[in-house]
């Protein structure tokens, strides 16, 4: 598992395994407005600026060459060939399993599992959560991305936002910043979205982690009673800091908030967010390096990595 694909089995994925039907319809349907990157020896998408002008070209394409990694524009362009004429572009959101800043497994840096890969998918689903319920955003794609989870929208009203405007729901899906003191315990809008963030991250707080940002040791060690934060837990859903900051003090409490809001601004990449112009793993593509398909999920609740992007190849590697 996780070993890098050979050329041999990257041309035995693309001719027995792979098929078009397994790229997603919004990508087939807007393919010659979509600029392709192919990396074919393991050196990064160097191969781009490619216009695929129908679904049959990119099928031959991919079974002839059976590239390294294949990927496919988030933006769409009237000449995709030479990235001009910019039309829009999906607004996506990526989590990868590899770069979370807090981990219940005990992973190398790099190295991924069933753990972490689980901690990522119910984190990208949080996120759609917020975009569904603070920002009726309906057209949410998830795609499993080799080593973590692409969430891409495509709702019109997305397509033509800038970088900032991105950055910005950027910062308020994922708890990047701290709310003003006097609206932090608001019920509604972003304080609970922060909250949130906040509750999620209080079952993987370590000393270590409380010391690095600056959270003195002895408030440090009071909060990590299990007592202490089974309470500050049910105070948080309810919109209630009293405990946190009882067990904190004042300085301490302000270090806690700045840790969260620093960890929950690492969660996603934020370059693919904010970048108009970006390319994105293609969903049916093999990600030859960990030999896992990237594979467009039909059913998030269902979709198990090790069940539905395993290619056969690697299942018979024995
Ligand atoms: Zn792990």
């Amino acid at each position: 598992m996780f070993r890098e694909a050979t050329p041999a089995e990257r041309q035995r994925y693309y001719r027995e395994e792979w098929r078009l039907n397994d790229v997603p319809d919004f990508i087939l349907a807007t393919i010659a407005q979509r600029e392709f990157g192919f990396d074919h020896r393991g050196e990064g998408p160097n191969d781009r600026y490619n216009r695929i002008a129908t679904p049959a070209q990119l099928e031959g394409m991919l079974i002839n060459t059976a590239p390294y990694a294949a990927y496919a524009s988030v933006s769409f362009y009237e000449k995709p060939e030479k990235r001009e004429g910019w039309l829009g572009a999906e607004l996506v959101f990526d989590v990868d399993a590899k770069d979370l800043p807090l981990r219940s497994c005990s992973c190398s840096p790099g190295e991924v599992c069933e753990v972490c890969l689980a901690e990522a998918k119910e984190y990208i689903l949080e996120v759609a959560d917020v975009l569904r319920d603070d920002f009726a955003l309906k057209e949410l794609h998830f795609v499993y991305s080799g080593r973590g989870y692409h969430l891409r929208v495509l709702d019109e009203e997305v397509l033509h936002m800038q970088s900032p405007e991105r950055a910005a729901v950027l910062d308020y899906v994922a708890g990047g910043v701290v709310p003003e003191p006097e609206l932090l315990e608001l019920r509604r809008g972003y304080p609970r979205v922060f909250r949130m963030r906040m509750l999620r991250l209080l079952s993987l707080l370590n000393l270590e982690t409380l010391r690095s940002g600056g959270v003195p040791l002895k408030q440090a060690d009071a909060l990590l009673n299990p007592k202490t934060l089974r309470r500050v837990a049910n105070e948080l859903e309810e919109g209630s800091f009293a405990t946190l900051k009882e067990t904190l003090r004042s300085k301490g409490f302000a270090k806690f908030l700045e840790l969260v809001r620093r960890i929950n601004a690492e969660m996603l990449d934020a370059k693919v967010t904010v970048d108009v112009k970006r390319i994105l793993r293609l969903p049916s593509s093999l990600h030859s390096k960990v030999s896992m398909k990237c594979v467009y999920i039909k059913n998030m609740e269902r979709f198990d990595p090790f069940k539905h992007a395993v290619p056969r190849f690697v299942q018979e590697r024995g």
